[in-house]
């Protein structure tokens, strides 16, 4: 049984890790790197170690470093959490030679999910539907330029090693081909150091459906459900919500079904989520499996009433699940906003330094996952993802109403957030009615709204404002001397004037 574990990760999720451990009286270690010596998680734990640099490869990646302090800390399983070494399956394979109980997948599972195009011949073989490409990885742009004749433009070009958005291109013709080709091996080799190149037919007005997967370690499976994460920035997820509007109990249950089977064929323990895309003709297709934790796992958790660290720990200890399918129902609505640390102006570039100030929503059905607290710093070397906001209801619009006061709630100083744009979106009518797309915001021109909405808070917030200063003035008072009028509605045509 699992009785001390480190946690191989930093911000939310290392927080969010151990507050399962502590509920559950399992002993915690953190790590750190120089930049996290002030970090919540490094105060919550029960023990922490330094481990290097502030550079990941220095720290949070050095696997040699991580495995010294579990041995000399008594340490008997790993939390990876998501991103850094979660999905590494050489790390997985030392935990396992080492002894110590890697939560998650198996090194070999690992390792084939970890390859989108042997992981979509795998799922061709057990009939899961998989987005029409390249049969296998291609060698050069000129044997992509073929096969993107064949499928017909527009492709993605895909790293098979991608993840995290990192590592795709859209392709609309030959002549971009070879750029993009270049673009993505470049930005494979810089993120993992290899790269293979797969050729995907590109599809349009799509949406992007995920599921909650679960296999214990004597193959029983099931599925927890459906996100939707389809409201995103370059490829990457920014809002989520379960369940789907577009899934209705007959679509879950068909879909559910094919994950079971993607479990299955890929011999998959513990939790982990496979990702569909759904075209506008309604037809599903595979793209991947994440082997880890998600970030998005509380929604599902809400809707689901399951702590999913938990059911990590107990199938980690090779517990039996404790359900079956038709023991598992789906509860009200759930919405995540990922709130990160970036100007949305700025094309989404990262906003860091220290936050002198800040103030955490909270409520009843109101979840907030960070590691935010007043005086802390956000970090240039880590992920932008300051916090996971999440709302719960009986309906959906009770979720998004929720939601929105809580971004109103969330007052973050010091660093750019995504929380306006959020509040756009979430007042939009084409969020309110799900018309969602991966394209969302550029189909809805939601930076633009975004605008137009700052615009507008800000004559509301600051006429008052000025009209009180005017008031308060020594010009305003000889003014109103000098004419003989206390009425205040000219205030407002004085500030239109520019007179202030
Ligand atoms: P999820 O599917 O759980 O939403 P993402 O794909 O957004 O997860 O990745 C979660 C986090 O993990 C990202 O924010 C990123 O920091 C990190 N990550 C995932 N894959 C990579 C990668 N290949 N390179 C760098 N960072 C990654
Ligand atoms: P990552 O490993 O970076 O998460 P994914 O393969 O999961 O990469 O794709 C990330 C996102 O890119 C998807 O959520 C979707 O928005 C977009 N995408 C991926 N494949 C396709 C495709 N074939 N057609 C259209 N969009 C795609
Ligand atoms: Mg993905």
């Amino acid at each position: 049984m699992i009785e001390k574990v480190l946690i191989a990760n930093r911000g939310e999720i290392a927080l969010r890790v151990m507050k399962t451990c502590k509920t559950l009286g399992i002993k915690t270690v953190a790590v750190y790197s120089d930049e996290d010596v002030n970090s919540l998680h490094v105060k919550t734990a029960d023990e922490s170690y330094y481990i290097g640099e502030a550079a990941p490869a220095k720290s949070y990646l050095n696997q040699e470093k991580i495995l010294e302090v579990m041995l000399s800390s008594g340490t008997d399983a790993i939390h990876p959490g998501y991103g850094f070494l979660s999905e590494n399956d050489d790390f997985a394979r030392l935990c396992e030679k080492n002894n110590i109980n890697f939560i998650g997948p198996s090194a070999d599972s690992m390792n084939l999910c970890g390859d989108k195009m042997r992981c979509k011949a795998a799922m061709l073989k057990a009939d899961v539907p998989t987005v029409p490409g390249s049969p296998g990885i291609v060698d050069d742009a000129q044997q992509a330029e073929k096969i993107a004749n064949e499928i017909g433009y527009p492709v993605l070009l895909k790293s098979v090693y991608g993840g995290g958005g990192r590592g795709i291109r859209l392709v609309t013709n030959d002549k971009e081909l070879q750029d993009g080709f270049d673009t993505v091996t470049s930005e494979s080799i810089a993120a993992v150091g290899k790269s293979a190149i797969i050729v995907e037919k590109f599809l349009e007005k799509t949406r992007h459906i995920e599921y909650q997967m679960c296999r214990d370690k004597h193959g029983n499976a099931v599925h927890l459900f459906e996100r939707e994460c389809s409201i995103q920035r370059r490829n990457q997820k920014l809002i989520e919500q379960t369940p789907s509007p577009i899934v209705d109990q007959a679509k879950r249950e068909e879909i559910g079904e094919l994950v079971v089977k993607a479990a299955e064929a890929v011999d998959y323990t513990n939790l982990g989520t496979a990702e569909f895309l759904r075209a506008d003709n309604g037809e599903f297709y595979f793209i991947e499996i994440n082997a880890r934790l998600q970030v998005e796992h509380p929604i599902s958790e809400m809707v689901s009433g399951l702590d999913f660290v938990k059911l990590q720990l107990d199938i980690a200890n090779g517990e039996t699940l404790p359900f079956k399918q038709s023991d598992l129902k789906m509860n009200g609505y759930a919405i995540e906003c990922r709130i990160n640390a970036e100007d949305t102006f700025l094309d989404f570039a990262p906003s860091t330094g220290p936050v002198p100030y800040v103030t955490i929503p909270s409520g009843p059905n109101v979840r907030c996952d960070t590691y935010l607290y007043p005086g802390c710093t956000v970090s240039p070397f880590y992920d932008s993802l300051m916090a996971k906001l999440c709302t719960w209801g009986p309906t959906f619009d009770e979720s998004r109403v929720k939601m929105l006061n809580a971004l109103n709630d969330f007052d973050i100083q010091g660093v750019e957030t995504s929380i306006p744009l959020y509040k756009t979106i979430l007042n939009s009518e084409e969020y309110k009615n799900g018309q969602l797309s991966t394209d969302f915001l550029k189909r809805y021109d939601m930076i633009e709204k975004l605008e137009k909405d700052l615009i507008q808070d800000r004559k509301e917030k600051q006429i008052p404002a000025i009209a009180s200063a005017i008031m308060h003035s020594e010009f305003y008072k000889s003014k109103v001397k000098s004419q003989n009028s206390g009425d205040t509605d000219g205030i407002s045509t004085w500030v239109e004037r520019g007179i202030m």
